[in-house]
């Protein structure tokens, strides 16, 4: 039988692992797929502030041989302070640096865009030997998307929309994030707003800027009323004069956030300008914030949302991490479940190499029980709304309880037992090569 050709859509977190695992499969090289990692991005660097990896995303990162890559690259934050208008710290969780219990810092914090350059270098090192003994290996498409997809039966027809390049698939995966294109080509436009359900009225910018005085290596989190906030955070040994920002707003009515975050990367002008206007004004170190925001150069903005959806393929397309089941960044599974389901989907195709349908019922089998419990947010979802408040007063009152939580340990015991379901699913064994521990020569 011929070799499955697969196209991954996404060169991000999901995208690169599944390639790199679908060439450690045991059967010899010429047997194993021919990959296409098409990317719309033009490098494979693009941005993104700090995500975690924790539990099974640990034993999926060791598996893909990138422990060392990864620890060398981490930001060391120290774990999360909540402070005032006068910067007073009010209550500190600090991270647990054995990896055990799964605080809002894990032990390992990485930029999101060094974690997708070190799948992408990974896979890119796994491709170079495969080719050398024979096989396909990956071929890398940069700075284009599909213009259009249909499948017959037999295949997945696609038209890349810069080059104009017309090219026949196997198997599609849709690895291309929250917004996915691949999701809405295939199952279309109008159920997007079912599939894609925004968390508390939440919406998130993310960017880097330069370290002051009153930055360290904890992350500080502040809250002002009305529901808005903002964490700064450590970045990584790269860039040790950058910090990271994460603003987020919550409203259920204005619908100017709600527009700008389906414009995408067209809009980032009135998104900062929106950003801006929320911030203006306000104490703590807010002006810094706006200011800042303005320049970056790096800004991301998205609603902060979960995707759910009864099933994630249709005939020969599949979607993977957060395009078929984001949980959203506060569930802090976001990266583990990406690893999560490039491994399991990896796996099923080599259980099943001959039988297309079985391989990605078996996908869905292993992957649901996880997705379900990531997706299930603290407190019913109702976190969101005790972390960020309407008034000064409430948020006074949260600070003196969080002071108590934080002095007595019983923050640290909510943390055991009802941090990020990381270690729920074990990862089952399919055989993959274990991969040596490759580093990124460009390592700090
Ligand atoms: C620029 C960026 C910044 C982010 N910053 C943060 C952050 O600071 N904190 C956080 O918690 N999470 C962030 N995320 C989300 C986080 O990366 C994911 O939750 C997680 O890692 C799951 O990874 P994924 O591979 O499923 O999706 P993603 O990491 O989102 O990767 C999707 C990839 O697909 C590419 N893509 C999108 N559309 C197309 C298309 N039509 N054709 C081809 N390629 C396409 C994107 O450029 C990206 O490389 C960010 C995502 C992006 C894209």
């Amino acid at each position: 039988m011929a070799p499955l050709s697969i196209l991954i859509v996404g060169c991000g977190v999901a995208g690169t692992p599944l390639a790199t695992f679908l060439l450690s499969s045991p059967q010899p090289s010429q047997e194993k797929p021919h990959i296409t990692v098409l990317e719309r991005a033009s490098t494979s660097r693009p941005q993104g502030q700090n995500v975690d990896i924790r539990g099974a995303g640990v034993t999926i990162m060791r598996k893909l041989g990138i422990e060392t890559a990864v620890r060398n690259a981490i930001t060391h934050e120290e774990g999360v302070q909540f402070v005032d208008d006068w910067n007073r710290v009010w209550a500190e969780n600090p991270a647990d640096k054995t990896g055990k219990v799964q605080t809002g810092t894990s032990d390992l914090e990485i930029l999101r865009g060094r974690l997708a350059d070190i799948c992408y270098l990974r896979s890119r090192a796994v491709s170079e030997a495969v080719k050398r003994e024979g096989g396909r290996g990956i071929e890398y498409i940069f700075s284009d998307y599909l213009e259009s997809l249909e499948q017959d039966g037999d295949k997945v027809h696609v038209r890349l929309a810069k080059s104009g390049e017309q090219r026949s698939f196997d198997l599609v995966v849709g690895a291309d994030g929250l917004q996915s294109r691949t999701r809405r080509m295939v199952w279309g436009e109008a159920g997007e707003q079912k599939r894609v359900q925004q968390v508390a009225g939440m919406y998130g910018a993310f960017f880097s800027l330069p370290k002051t005085s009153t930055d360290s290596l904890w992350r500080r989190w502040y809250s002002a009323p009305g529901r808005r906030g903002i964490m700064v955070r450590p970045s990584d040994s790269r860039q040790p004069d950058r910090m990271t920002a994460f603003m987020m707003i919550m409203s259920d009515s204005d619908e100017r956030l709600r527009s700008a975050a389906r414009d995408g990367r067209k809009g980032t002008e009135v998104q900062k300008k929106l950003f801006a206007e929320y911030f203006e004004g306000l104490k703590w170190e807010c002006p810094r914030f706006v200011r800042e925001l303005q320049k970056a150069d790096d800004f991301y903005y998205d609603m902060v949302a979960q995707v759910k959806m009864e099933k994630w393929s249709k005939g020969r397309v599949v979607l993977l991490g957060d395009a078929g089941y984001c949980a959203s960044p506060i569930s802090g599974m976001g990266t583990t479940l990406a690893l999560n389901g490039a491994y399991n989907l990896a796996g099923a195709l080599t259980q099943h190499p001959d039988n297309l349908p079985a391989a990605l019922a078996s996908y869905e089998t292993k992957m649901r029980p996880i997705v379900d419990l990531a997706q299930k947010l603290p407190l019913g979802g109702r976190a969101p709304y005790i972390m960020n408040l309407e008034t000064a007063w409430g948020l006074w009152i949260r600070n003196v309880i969080f002071y108590f939580m934080a002095w007595s340990g019983v923050a640290m015991l909510l943390a055991r037992f009802a941090g990020p379901p990381a270690d729920a699913v074990p990862v089952e064994e399919f055989g993959f090569k274990q991969l040596e521990e490759w580093q990124d020569e460009e390592k700090a």
